[in-house]
């Protein structure tokens, strides 16, 4: 006779899962719990049913479904409307070799996908499950921002971390953004490691696909340049050579230097600021693109509005090869889309009269409110009222260090398009 089966002996307790029994639960409701399974890291103020042994702000909680199903272990903070920012979906202790192997994952990353990038953003925040945390690299200096409490609290850690896998000569603070106002942070500013000259600081050189430009780490766009372009500013500048191109909303002229530098005959950079026009004019000028380039310090809606009118009974002139337009975007909330749709139509509707038959418009779209599709029809719409008709050439998207997980889909933002426009 068979020995009756034994039940096999109690298996210990991992460590973490008992160290995660140890740190406070916040409690989901059943509706946000699918998302967050799926690897959403946001938990919503109205989201959680309640929050056991009431956590201070920054530290670690664990997330359980109302049936105390692990979720996922994250940082609370009781000043923002995301409570939770779930940083992993095992029970695992955010500590500091948890930092450094995802740091280690995200330089992995741009090994892999942009090697030839000697700038690029190391660390994406949620792209790379950093809810909070955004590292710029613009060579050798870093730029850190930290959006989350939880974040704010581990900077001395993450610099530490940060120095040690990556070695910079410095690393900056630029906590300007609205977004930490949000979590209840001030604004913070200033060197956090290391040493650098204020010029440096305001016109550091910086390399996109081998061309350099002076950003200025203190007060420029995002964290000093738009990163997020570097791959199509090449792919674009493929469409451009021996043409005549139209840099619209230009910045320091990632789109319009790499054209000229791809043989385009002409090319004519438009931007409302001062301070991006002269600096898109000293990195022609030292790179010897200057007698090809011309620029503009205008608002391109009132540009484009001289440049189309036409006395009645006279037609506006297409003189472009290649038109270009990157605006920033048009809205920030769902509820301002159909102006935002206005503004996109606008500009198309107008850039289209400019660009010759048989030439071509690339044009982008970072309001993460207005999908693809929604962009292509306002450009649908532009291209009917202008009589124009459009072939899709090629389709764009942001560069690999601005990684999408499509379970989050606010890391999605920047879609563009290239198109011919037909002859008659
Ligand atoms: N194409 C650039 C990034 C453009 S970002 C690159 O690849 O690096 C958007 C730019 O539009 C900013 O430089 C900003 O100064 C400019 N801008 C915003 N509104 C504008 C307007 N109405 N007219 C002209 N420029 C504008």
């Amino acid at each position: 006779m068979n020995p009756a089966p034994r039940r096999p002996p109690a298996r210990p307790r991992p460590a973490a899962e008992a160290a995660a029994d140890s740190v406070p639960t916040a409690y989901l409701r059943p509706a946000d719990v699918d998302r967050v399974l799926a690897g959403h890291p946001w938990v919503y103020e109205g989201a959680v049913d309640r929050v056991t042994r009431e956590p201070r702000d920054g530290d670690v909680v664990q997330v359980k479904d109302l049936r105390r199903r692990f979720l996922g272990v994250g940082f609370y903070n009781s000043r923002s409307k995301i409570r939770v920012r779930v940083l992993a979906q095992e029970r695992v202790e955010l500590d500091d070799a948890f930092f450094k192997r995802r740091l280690e994952a995200a330089l992995g990353h741009r090994r892999r996908f942009l090697p030839e990038a000697t700038s690029c953003r190391l660390v994406n925040a949620e792209g790379d499950r950093l809810s909070g945390l955004i590292v710029d690299r613009y060579e050798d200096v870093l730029v850190l921002q930290t959006s989350s409490v939880g974040m704010e609290q581990r900077k001395p850690m993450l610099v530490r971390l940060l120095q040690e896998l990556v070695r910079p000569r410095a690393i900056v603070e630029r906590n300007d953004m609205a977004a930490r106002r949000f979590e209840g942070l001030p604004p913070a500013e200033g060197l956090l490691a290391g040493s650098l000259g204020d010029d440096e600081l305001k016109a550091l050189p910086v390399r996109l696909n081998g061309l350099q430009f002076r950003a200025d780490l203190s007060a420029g766009h995002k964290t000093g340049l738009y990163l997020d372009q570097q791959e199509n500013h090449a792919l674009v500048a493929r469409l451009a050579a021996g043409g005549r191109v139209l840099d619209c909303f230009s910045f320091m002229g990632g789109f319009g230097l790499a054209a000229a530098r791809a043989g385009a005959a002409e090319v004519t950079l438009v931007d409302q600021s001062a301070d991006a026009v002269a600096r898109a004019e000293r990195a022609a000028a030292e790179h010897g693109l200057s007698d090809r380039c011309r620029f503009a310090t205008a608002n391109v809606f009132d540009w484009l509005r001289e440049q189309t009118a036409a006395p009645p009974h006279e037609q506006v002139v297409p003189r472009y090869d290649l038109a270009i337009l990157d605006p920033p975007s048009f809205t920030r909330t769902r509820s301002a889309v159909p102006d935002a749709l206005r503004g996109y139509k606008e500009i198309h509707l107008r850039a289209l009269r400019l660009v010759r038959p048989g030439g071509l418009i690339a044009t982008f779209c970072c309001s993460h409110h207005v999908p693809a599709p929604l962009f292509e029809s306002a450009i649908v719409a532009a291209a009917h009222d202008a009589r124009r008709q459009l072939r899709r050439v090629a389709v764009y998207a942001q560069a690999a260090d601005h990684p999408v997980l499509p379970a989050v889909p606010e890391t999605e933002y920047l879609k563009g398009f290239a198109y011919e426009v037909l002859p008659a």
